[in-house]
């Protein structure tokens, strides 16, 4: 039998046909992931069309991108859903992205929201907080809404913010803060933000946000190299803080290592545009690499001519701040559950940025505890006023930063604010710009922050005397 051939009419035919089907099968294989992708995007932007028309002039690169296969990017799920805990004048705000509200009160009575959202609008969320609100934060994140319950409901700011139990602060270490103060270097903590903000981004759930992590921890250690009085840990019991740890360096006190004196900063950065999109450019110049820089250099100077506290001092890089203060919120619930007296908590977020005619550092007002407030200007009427700098405060707003996560579990906190501008704060938060470039390529308004910091540690931690005779009185909590 022969072997049938086509005619050259039916060639023809099958030809045609079969690049028609081929165009087509092209337009349906080009067409499935992208389709998937951009109904999974225009439902969040119908909501916001729905609700929230402030949130459309977020500005969006308009892709998504898919979550990445490798399981160290499974956290970083743009569809995740995550529940935030955030005022309720927030909420309001982001309530077209955020669904399945209920009402909440703090123990201070303040009303709070519980909301759901996805992964891929904590960006938006983060840069319409800063943009409507004129803040960094905002919110708590959790990876389920009975852990946002759980939290709520084990608030305990009233005693961390009301509660006078810390009489003992006290000013008598002047000998110490004096020989401090004039061993901030300006270069060296140019290169520490300078290093920092090299990094592609130091975002939460990025390879970069892991090493850049790891470095500071490195680095910590070699200024700790030969005390064996000294620490340094890796903090991963974190659950929703994606491959990213927080860094905690340890100081044990000398006569009273039960009492723990806490410095932190967080080591994370985003880029509001970006969404979840690990490979986005974060320099976070000013926030936070600024702040891990004031906590190195204040740690090197006390470190580097050996001298031991009385009280325990922890140095910590927090993980995962600007997804919802997820790793400060994780070592300070650790840290209530395991009954850790912390009797002083400082947060250094942005210390980097002054233009105008502003006050050199702005003392923040709510969410933290009174007497470490009013301690705050004691320390800085003593030591940095002298010197012709000035002060004042400003309101921040609920999670505005790591303090709250200590203000929440019970813990005395406050934080120190850079100068920023007359209009607000640094402008290019979030950003691409967020540079050294941006700040006039000097680390000079962040030397006050280590001369604060150094303060603070002096006088709360205290210098160990070869014999103790007497010494501060204990601090105490009420629990
Ligand atoms: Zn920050």
């Amino acid at each position: 039998m022969k072997p049938f051939l086509p005619g050259p009419t039916m060639l023809l035919f099958a030809m045609l046909a079969s690049v028609v089907m081929l165009r087509a099968d092209d337009r349906r294989a080009a067409r499935a992931p992208a389709t998937a992708a951009l109904d999974r995007f225009d439902t969040a932007r119908i909501v916001h069309v729905a609700s929230t028309p402030r949130l459309l002039t977020t500005p969006t690169n308009g892709a998504i991108t898919p979550p990445m296969a490798t399981s160290a990017w499974s956290q970083a799920d743009p569809f995740a859903p995550v529940y935030l805990v955030s005022s309720r004048e927030t909420y309001q705000g982001i309530r077209g992205v955020a669904r399945n509200a209920v009402a909440r009160r703090d123990s201070t009575g303040q009303p709070l929201v519980i909301s759901e959202t996805r992964a891929d609008a904590l960006a938006a969320i983060s840069h319409y907080v800063h943009a409507s609100e004129g803040r960094c934060g905002g919110y708590f994140a959790f990876p389920s809404r009975v852990q946002a319950e759980a939290f709520v409901a084990a608030d305990r700011s009233m005693q961390a913010m009301k509660a006078s139990l810390l009489a003992a602060y006290t000013l008598d270490n002047q000998a110490t803060v004096a020989r401090w103060l004039p061993q901030v270097q300006e270069q060296r903590l140019y290169d520490t933000i300078n290093h920092l903000s090299s990094y592609r981004n130091r975002y939460y759930a990025s390879a970069y946000g892991r090493t850049s992590a790891e470095w500071i921890h490195a680095h910590w250690q070699s200024l700790a190299a030969g005390r064996s009085d000294v620490s340094t840990e890796l903090f991963t019991a974190c659950s929703n803080c994606s491959t990213q740890p927080s860094v905690i360096l340890t100081i044990t006190g000398w006569d009273l290592p039960h009492e723990v004196v806490v410095l932190g900063a967080h080591l994370d950065s985003i880029n509001a545009n970006t969404r979840t999109d690990p490979n986005q450019i974060a320099p976070g110049a000013d926030d936070d690499a600024s702040g891990i820089a004031t906590l190195t250099e204040t740690l090197r100077i006390a470190l580097s001519e050996g001298w031991q506290p009385r009280r325990t001092v922890k140095f910590m890089g927090y993980a995962a701040e600007e997804v919802g203060l997820r790793g400060s919120n994780a070592i300070a619930q650790s840290f209530r559950t395991s009954g850790v007296n912390v009797v002083s908590v400082l947060q250094v977020d942005m210390t980097n940025y002054k233009a105008g005619a502003v006050t050199d550092m702005k003392l923040i007002s709510d969410y933290s505890n009174a007497d470490l407030q009013n301690f705050f200007i004691t320390l800085f009427d003593a030591y940095l006023a002298p010197m012709g700098l000035t002060r004042s405060s400003v309101a921040c707003g609920y999670a505005c930063s790591d303090h709250a996560s200590w203000t929440n579990a019970g813990y005395p906190a406050a934080m120190m604010f850079e100068a920023g501008s007359p209009s607000g704060s640094f402008p290019y938060i979030h950003t691409t710009s967020d540079t050294l470039a941006t700040m006039g390529e000097s680390a000079q308004h962040s030397v006050k922050f280590a001369q604060f910091a150094l303060a603070y540690l002096a006088e709360t931690a205290k210098t160990a005397p070869h014999k103790v005779t007497g010494g501060p009185a204990p601090v105490s909590q009420v629990r």
